[in-house]
């Protein structure tokens, strides 16, 4: 591991030098400033862990030096101990007020100096300990409500996925009273390509369908796997023509090819229904009637397109 760097800012050569020598016996490595603004300067091209102003010193002070560090982002952070002769509260007020973490009156032992310098360094490397864990657990926490949203097969929104998408759609369309559609799709006969084929060219095939909706629909479209083999798109500033044109679309385009992983090969054919946000009906009762189109599209035969009838 890197040793610890700390930077030390003081106008005295023999100061500077002497906590130099101490510091580095103790195992840190140290860059030395002779001004405040040397200070900020080297703090900002190097990040120590630690940075030892003096208070007095020309050019620009310890405090200013610190103010300066304390109001930027990147060193924000860094934990600052003040050196200094004057002894005077008020000084170690303001220093303290300016974020500094402590203060080392002159002349001190060497013995103060490493130990203030340890609290310090331990401080440090608990919080930043404690920072990266809070990120981890917020990576992960993303990772998972992600995971909670997607389907794993297909990688696409799954229905709790849905079920967001599908409040804020709907509130949009009332809204600005935009138009609304949705399809619920369904494969055909899927259970005997299971049988024949074998679950795993069933999954395939599953995936392949997943890839024609998202290849037909539009950008502002979505599509998510809703159940098995059912999937729905969602289908924003779009009414109930433009949901069937598109529905009929991914039809024949899932009808004219073939389906499977290579050791099987199979036709596959799917099912529609298409149903438009009509009057003050929720978004689940828009996909409910999706839901009855498709098994009218099934009982009247099967990979066809069925509209949805509004409730009388
Ligand atoms: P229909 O035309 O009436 O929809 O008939 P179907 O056979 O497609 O409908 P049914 O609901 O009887 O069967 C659905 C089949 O889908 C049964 C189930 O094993 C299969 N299935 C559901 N999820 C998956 C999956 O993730 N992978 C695979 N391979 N098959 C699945
Ligand atoms: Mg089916
Ligand atoms: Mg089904």
């Amino acid at each position: 591991m890197q040793p610890p760097i700390i930077l030390v800012a003081d106008d005295e050569p023999i100061n500077r030098s002497l906590i130099q020598r101490r510091l580095e016996r103790a195992g840190y490595r140290i860059l030395t400033a002779e001004n405040g603004s040397e200070a900020v300067e080297k703090t900002l091209a190097a990040m120590p862990d630690l940075v030892i102003l003096d208070v007095m010193m020309p050019v620009m002070d310890g405090l200013e030096a610190c103010r300066r560090l304390k109001d930027d982002e990147t060193t924000r952070d860094i934990p600052v101990i003040f050196l200094s002769a004057r002894d005077e509260t008020e000084v170690k007020v303001s220093g303290l007020s300016l974020g500094a973490n402590d203060y080392i009156s002159k002349p001190f032992k060497a013995e103060e100096l490493l130990a203030r310098v340890d609290v310090a360094m331990r401080l440090k490397h608990e919080r930043d300990g404690l920072r990266a864990s809070a990120e981890e657990a917020r990576a992960h926490a993303e990772i998972a409500q992600e995971r909670a949203v997607t389907d794993a097969l297909t990688g696409l929104l799954n229905r709790y996925g849905l079920q967001r998408a599908l409040s804020r759609e709907h509130a949009e369309a009332r809204r600005y009273e935009r138009p609304l559609a949705c399809l619920m799709i369904d494969l055909d006969n899927f259970k005997k390509i299971n049988d024949s084929y074998g679950h795993s060219a069933g999954d395939t095939a599953l995936q392949q369908v997943a890839t024609i909706l998202t290849e037909a629909v539009r950008r502002s479209d979505m599509v998510f796997r809703y159940g098995g083999e059912e999937f729905l798109a969602l289908l924003p500033e779009t009414d109930l023509e433009g949901a069937a044109a598109l529905a009929e679309k991914i039809r024949a385009a899932a009808s004219s090819r073939l389906f499977g992983d290579g050791e099987h090969v199979f036709k596959l054919t799917l099912s529609v229904g298409a149903a438009n946000l009509y009057g003050t009906e929720s978004g689940n009762d828009m996909i409910a009637r999706a839901d009855l189109a498709l098994y009218h599209a099934k009982e009247q035969g099967r990979n066809r397109v069925a509209r949805a009838e509004v409730k009388a």
